[in-house]
Order: structure tokens, then C-alpha cells, then sequence
């Protein structure tokens, strides 16, 4: 088994980013909470509401517009329902949700599901447009909510969130987007996007885990109904004493993405590039997954036929790189993605997809070291087919 590891999995979660583990200790010796009125109350307060600035500097909006949860997935549920109190008072009674959303949005809305519809990807694995102005002719005006993300965890491609918001809003609906993959990749700003919400997640831009925020862009939106009830944290959105250290830990996360978005994007596509190009060289019938649609620069998904993601994954784990596959396992079973599915991919093909995601802490030699792993697992995974077969 090799020694040294190689981490190309950004997009499950990102290693701590500079001066977040001293956020975290510092707010960790703190005893107050945040909503006692004596000097250690205040001091805690005092963290998480430095926090909430940095986190609403990430998305250009006020602080007060920022509701912590525990991360994107508890702000899915918060977000994605129709107890919101919209610009014109109405009532989201309809939600669409664009195929290649994360599981915390399929499954994680406050929407009944006969109150669901789907909107369709194109083959490249963005929102078709054309598809989603059929579904809003279907839903009475000012009656809908589209759930859209910025960008796919799984193959990277990057959503036409400002185009579908203002067919959405020219309806008279509401957007919420999970800007998870791409606020610390992109700007993510009310203006960028049209966006009514928007929510993301700490760990992803190295921070800790258990920190997220749902962010109201739109001024006149309120979410009428929290999920957790109970002491009236986060002007009543979202209740339960705010967990300061990991809030800590994000404010300080959000500060250290802010400073080299766009330099560190310009080399992560470059690394992106070597690592395609090489795999197309060195596997000719390799399928990279988007590769014509808009990709945040980190990303690469891709499969070889005939070699199982799940075998790949762990040969590859046992080489030292942890990667991801595009298939999830659970209670036993193997099932194929979702988002490939959407893009109309075949399932033996899908069954073979892997998630190259890389980050600020990869380097040339990384992307060297897992090619070098990847044809030594696919090569003995040949040999041990061709000697079966014979
Ligand atoms: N949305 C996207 C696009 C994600 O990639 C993830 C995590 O993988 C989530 C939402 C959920 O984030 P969390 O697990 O932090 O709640």
C-alpha cells in the first residue's frame, strides 16, 4: 500500500483553509453564548456576528441578510418551501428543481411531492432553458420557486442560473440557488446571479464542517416557518445556540476565498487541463462528462468503459489518491447518478464514472502522481479481465 496520499476530492470537502483552525481554537475558549447579555455572552456574539459580515462579503449582501444553519443541506430545508414570504406576498405552491440537483434539495424541500417538477438537463448537463419556460407555462404566475445550483458537485458544469432566473422571475417566481460548489469558485452576488436565496456550506471552502448560511439577497423575502423552533436564534429563522467556533471557523474560511479567487481558478483549470489531456492521451476512449459546457475550473469527471468506478476507486485508494466515484452506495446497492442519468448517459458507462476534484492544495506532481495510479489500477484491471475471458 503506498504512503503518500494524494487528496483530489475538493468537491466532498476541502482541507482547512489559512487562519480558520485559529478561528476555531480561539472561539473554542470562549465560554459565552451568544445570546447571554453579560461580557463572555457579548464576546461570542461578537464572533459570530464578525463572522456573519465575512460571510455575506462572500455574496456581496448585508450581514443581517445572512441566517447561520448547520450547513447546506439544513439550509435546503429551510429555504425550499412555500412557507416564504415572497415580493408580492404570494405563495410558492409549486417547486422545480432542475434534474441535477443535490440530494439535499431533491429530497430535503418542504414540498409535497405531487407540488415537485422536474426540469430536464441537456445532454451537456445544464439546465435547458427552453424545457424550463415549458414547466413555468404549466404553473399558474406567481406561484413557483426554482431550486438551481451554481455549479454540479459531480462533473462541474456550471448552471445559467442568471438566464433561468429571469424567465422565473418573469413569471413572478422565486429563485434559490445552491451556490455549495461554485461561492468560493465564482461570484455568487445578487447581481451575478438573480437569485432571490442563495445557501452554501463551510467545509467546502475550508472552513469546518457543520457551518452553512442561507443568505435572503432579495430584500423583501422572509422565510415565515423555520425548521427548528425554540429559543429564536437568527431573528427567529432559525432556533438553537449558535455553534460559534464552527461559525468562527467559516467567517474566517470566507476571508481566506475572497483573497485569491481568481488566481487560484486560473490554476486549478490549468491543472484541470494537464490532468484531460493526459488522460485522453494515455486512455483514447475515455468520456469526460461537460466537457463542452461551462466547468468550474477544479473539476474533471470522467469514465473509462468497462472499468467499475467502485473497483477503481478503492485500487486507487490503495495507490494513495482518494477520488470520488459518480455513483453512491447505500444499504448494499451501487446505484447509478442521477445527474449522468439526467445528461442521458448509459448506465454502464455511468457505473464507471470517477470525480477528479482538485483544490489549494494540489500541485503539478499530484496530477502526475494520480495519472501514474490510474494506469497502473486500469492496467491490472485489463489483465485480470483478459485472463478471465481466456
Ligand atoms: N449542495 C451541493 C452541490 C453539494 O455538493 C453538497 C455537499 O456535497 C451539499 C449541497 C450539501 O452540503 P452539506 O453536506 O454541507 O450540507
Amino acid at each position: 500500500m503506498a504512503t503518500q496520499r494524494t487528496y483530489l476530492d475538493y468537491n466532498a470537502t476541502a482541507p482547512l483553509a489559512p487562519g480558520v483552525r485559529e478561528a476555531v481554537c480561539a472561539a473554542m475558549d470562549l465560554a459565552g453564548n451568544p445570546s447571554s447579555v453579560h461580557k463572555e455572552g457579548r464576546a461570542a456574539r461578537a464572533l459570530v456576528e464578525a463572522a456573519r459580515e465575512k460571510v455575506a462579503a462572500l455574496v456581496g449582501a448585508p450581514a443581517r441578510r445572512v441566517i447561520f444553519t448547520s450547513g447546506a443541506t439544513e439550509a435546503a430545508n429551510l429555504a425550499l418551501t412555500s412557507h416564504v414570504v415572497s415580493p408580492a406576498g404570494n405563495v410558492a405552491n409549486t417547486l422545480i428543481i432542475a434534474a441535477g440537483e443535490h440530494p439535499c434539495v431533491i429530497d430535503g424541500n418542504r414540498f409535497a411531492p405531487e407540488a415537485l417538477l422536474i426540469a430536464p438537463l441537456t445532454a451537456e448537463g445544464m439546465l435547458d432553458l427552453a424545457k424550463l419556460e415549458r414547466l413555468l407555462a404549466q404553473v399558474p404566475r406567481r406561484a413557483c420557486m426554482l431550486a438551481l445550483q451554481v455549479a454540479n458537485n459531480e462533473t462541474g458544469v456550471i448552471q445559467p442560473v442568471k438566464a433561468a432566473a429571469a424567465l422565473v422571475h418573469a413569471h413572478g417566481g422565486i429563485v434559490v440557488c445552491d451556490a455549495v460548489q461554485g461561492v468560493h469558485r465564482m461570484d455568487c452576488g445578487a447581481r451575478a446571479l438573480d437569485a432571490d436565496m442563495v445557501f452554501f456550506s463551510s467545509h467546502k471552502l475550508g472552513g469546518p464542517k457543520g457551518a452553512g448560511a442561507l443568505v435572503l439577497l432579495n430584500e423583501s423575502i422572509e422565510i415565515a416557518q423555520p425548521v427548528l423552533r425554540g429559543g429564536g436564534q437568527e431573528r427567529g429563522a432559525r432556533a438553537g445556540t449558535e455553534n460559534v467556533p464552527a461559525i468562527a471557523g467559516f467567517g474566517a474560511a470566507s476571508i481566506a476565498v475572497v483573497a485569491n479567487r481568481d488566481m487560484e481558478n486560473t490554476r486549478l483549470a490549468g491543472l484541470r487541463d494537464q490532468f484531460e489531456s493526459a488522460l485522453q492521451a494515455r486512455f483514447p476512449g475515455v468520456t469526460i462528462f461537460g466537457a463542452n459546457a461551462p466547468r468550474l475550473a477544479n473539476t474533471s469527471a470522467f469514465a473509462m468503459s468497462g472499468m467499475p468506478a467502485e473497483t477503481m476507486l478503492i485500487g486507487l485508494d490503495l495507490e494513495g489518491i482518494a477520488v470520488s466515484s459518480g455513483s453512491a452506495c447505500s444499504s448494499g446497492k451501487v446505484r447509478t447518478s442521477h445527474v449522468l442519468e439526467a445528461m442521458g448517459v448509459a448506465p454502464d458507462l455511468s457505473r464507471c464514472a470517477l470525480r477528479v476534484s482538485v483544490g489549494t492544495g494540489t500541485q503539478t506532481d499530484d496530477i502526475e502522481f494520480a495519472l501514474a495510479a490510474l494506469e497502473k489500477v486500469a492496467g491490472r484491471m485489463t489483465t485480470r479481465r483478459v485472463k478471465s475471458a481466456a
